[in-house]
């Protein structure tokens, strides 16, 4: 896949996942800007891997609606247009609803709700409407099996995993007309921090035993996904949800 000339915004790029996905832009010729929203080390770490020049990183707190409109002004001034957008970063966190105060639930759904699923349709409102004008663009979702696995401990993270791949479908119609496609990524279990604990826990083996290839991806694996999407001549799957979960969930 040639990225060459492709200018990419992936957010959530300082670690895990996304870091992946920039490496393998900018591997394929793409000039990348490395979003991150606390740990700027690592975002600097991301980019100090990433072969080829002009790339640059941006800072953005994603529940904030303001932060998302400047991370995509400084993305769009700091590459020189934009072509892909990744909305990759996204938080997980637990909230048993028998086990969780009410002011607790209420305070997780809400920042969950916001990084995960509000961040990213900032993000798209705002890359969209200058792709419209520019040529058009690609626009790629990094969801999960949760949606529709289910997440028992943690049903805001699924909800708003079930809200991108329904917003990833609304608007691949609303926006193919202009030139710019959407696609979804679900990837399962994945060998990052979000996923750590439990995967080096007691649970990790059984993990591992839910896919037939008795592994979690890596972020690679998500990564190659991304790519795809965002890929010349892809643009007819768009609208489209892949799923990265080797196997482990099954759906037709
Ligand atoms: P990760 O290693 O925990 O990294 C999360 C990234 O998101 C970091 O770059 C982080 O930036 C950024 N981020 C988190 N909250 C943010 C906020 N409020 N504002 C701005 N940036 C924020 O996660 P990952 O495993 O790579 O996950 C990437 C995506 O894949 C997520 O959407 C996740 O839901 C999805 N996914 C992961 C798995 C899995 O098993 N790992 C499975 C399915 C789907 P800083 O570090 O700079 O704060």
């Amino acid at each position: 896949m040639d990225f060459s000339a492709k200018k990419v915004l992936v957010t959530g790029a300082s670690r895990g996942i996304g870091r992946a996905i920039a490496v393998q832009f900018a591997q394929s010729g793409a000039q990348v800007a490395v979003h991150y929203g606390s740990n700027k080390q690592a975002a600097d770490e991301t980019i100090a891997m990433l072969e080829g020049d002009g790339h640059i990183i941006v800072q953005a707190e994603l529940a904030n609606a303001d932060d998302v409109k400047r991370m995509v002004d400084e993305a769009i001034e700091g590459l020189g247009g934009l072509d892909i957008l990744v909305n990759n970063a996204g938080v997980y966190e637990e909230h048993p609803a028998l086990e969780t105060d009410y002011e607790t639930w209420q305070a997780q759904w809400e920042k969950i709700i916001n990084i995960n699923l509000f961040g990213a349709a900032n993000a798209i409102y705002c890359a969209a409407n200058y792709m419209k004008d520019n040529g058009g663009g690609r626009i790629v979702n990094i969801s999960s099996r949760g949606a529709f696995r289910g997440e028992p401990t943690a049903p805001a993270y699924g909800a708003s995993k079930a809200g991108m791949n329904s917003m990833g479908q609304s608007l691949a119609k609303a926006l193919a007309p202009h030139g710019i496609f959407i696609g979804t990524v679900a990837p399962g279990f994945v060998q990052t921090d979000m996923a750590r604990e439990l995967l080096q826990g007691e649970s990790g083996a059984a993990i591992r035993a839910q896919s037939p290839l008795n592994r979690v991806a890596t972020p690679d694996d998500v990564a190659f996904a991304t790519l795809f999407l965002a890929a010349d001549g892809s643009e007819f799957m768009t609208g489209t949800i892949v799923d990265v979960n080797g196997a482990s969930y099954l759906r037709s």
